[in-house]
């Protein structure tokens, strides 16, 4: 049983599968409108600072005082809230970015590789992509933090190439842009997210894997200490397994068992041009920014903002114009491109306080394991993430080390 159709549940559910399990996916939403599917679609394994990195305290505290930042954390007198910001201020380190990037390296490279194996026995598109992606810069104070953090990309291996605006001019003539240069790393590639979801939703339910949206999962049954099944919204089932793969709600099931799994849920919005003016070669981040520009397809979609505002779905106006104001200001053919009528999309990041996901057994509690806290490399992560549960639930060894990815590590 798997708790959660995201990109983790989903690619868990495709990996449990086919290695002889049966396989029910229960997810309390229709899954049509997950994180998993309006994010930016990277699968970008050049990302290996964790969101926990040195600077981050500072820059945070700076930017709560501006509603418009790309990051914000609204106040709230919130226990786990407060014992999550300690537990990420205690990590924002040097050492901590150390001892991380190669485990996030290990594990985006080899669910690159997974999401590719299970791209070719589906044949699902997707509007796949190897383009790279960009780190565009308007400012040389942002392209040298921006070649600072590549370093840490070369030092795990990542191929990492350092552009000046002719260079990125040369890529795609059509598009303008006042940039002083960029940071470009070559292996990334992206997708259409909500594409590739629905195609391998469709295979699952093709291979007889029974997929259950709009079922609440309220608690876990138990018996001693093995797991039995589940209580949801449309009554008891049984289960001799269960991965949690919920996402930001994780945290809040788990603590009904009166297990803890720090988490935050870091909302971000998305918007996507069906017919854009101008369809960019590559993607990129205008990194002054943070905001993703992705062609997929036939579309544009912008992204951004890291807003740490607790589990309410509802949208901040204030941070939606940011980033249309941010496109507008950027990128010249968009500067008198009329917006309104565009719906914006707005999703969760499962944020764990270091930056790392939980994937691992649940000690203590038989048959309980957990795939969640990807944070902003969900979708980079995920096919990997479902290869390594398959991996733990049948006795196999997990073909990277996950002690960097224990769930009980905060407990
Ligand atoms: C704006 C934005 C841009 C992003 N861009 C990128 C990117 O370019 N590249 C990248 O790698 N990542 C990106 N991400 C991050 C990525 O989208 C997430 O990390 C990823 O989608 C998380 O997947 P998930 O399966 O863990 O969670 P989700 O997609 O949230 O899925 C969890 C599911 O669990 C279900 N659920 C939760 N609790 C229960 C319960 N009790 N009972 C039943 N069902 C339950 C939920 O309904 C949900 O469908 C971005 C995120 C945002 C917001």
């Amino acid at each position: 049983m798997i708790i959660g159709g995201g990109v983790v549940g989903l690619s868990s559910a495709w990996y449990l599968h086919h290695a002889g399990y049966q396989v029910t996916v229960l997810d309390q939403g229709d899954m049509l409108s997950s994180c998993s599917t309006g994010n930016a679609g990277y699968i970008c394994p050049s990302h290996v600072v964790p969101l926990a990195a040195p600077g981050m305290v500072a820059k945070g505290l700076k930017m709560m005082l501006d509603p418009k930042a790309p990051f914000y954390i609204r106040p709230r007198m919130n226990t786990e809230l407060w014992r999550w910001t300690w537990l990420f201020m205690r990590h924002a380190n040097h050492r901590h970015l150390m001892a991380s990037r190669e485990a996030l390296a290990s594990l985006s490279l080899m669910s690159q590789h997974a999401r590719e194996e299970i791209g070719m026995i589906t044949g699902i598109q997707a509007d796949y992509a190897k383009r790279g992606l960009l780190m565009a810069c308007q400012t040389k104070g942002h392209l040298a933090q921006e070649i600072e953090e590549s370093e840490h990309a070369v030092a795990v291996g990542m191929d990492v190439q350092i552009l000046t605006q002719d260079d990125i001019r040369a890529m795609d003539p059509a598009l303008e842009m006042d940039l002083v240069g960029g940071v470009l790393y070559p292996g990334d590639t992206h997708i259409h997210p909500g594409r590739w979801m629905g195609g391998l939703r469709e295979a699952l339910l093709g291979e007889g894997v029974q997929i259950i949206p709009n079922t609440t999962v309220t608690g876990l049954l138990t018996r001693g200490n093995q797991i039995v099944g589940v209580h949801t919204s449309a009554g008891e089932m049984e289960a001799g397994e269960v991965v949690l793969c919920g996402g930001a709600w994780s945290g809040e099931l788990l603590k009904k068992q009166g297990f803890r799994l720090p988490m935050q849920g870091a909302k971000g919005y998305s918007f996507t041009l069906d017919n854009p003016p101008v369809l960019p070669k590559f993607p990129f981040i205008l990194a002054d920014y943070k905001v993703a520009v992705t062609p997929m397809g036939n579309q544009l979609r912008f992204a951004g903002t890291l807003e740490l505002a607790g589990l309410d779905p509802s949208m901040n106006q204030q941070r939606l114009d940011r980033i249309l104001e941010v496109v507008q200001k950027s990128i010249p053919a968009y500067r008198d491109y009329d917006f309104s009528g565009i719906q914006p999309w707005a999703g969760f990041r499962p944020c764990s306080p270091d930056g790392l996901p939980y994937i691992g057994r649940w000690p203590g509690l038989a048959g309980l394991t957990i795939a969640t806290g990807h944070a902003m490399l969900g979708m980079t992560l995920g096919a990997g993430t479902g290869q390594l549960v398959a991996e733990l639930l049948t006795g196999s060894e997990p073909r990277l080390s996950l002690a960097p990815f224990r769930p009980d590590r905060f407990r």
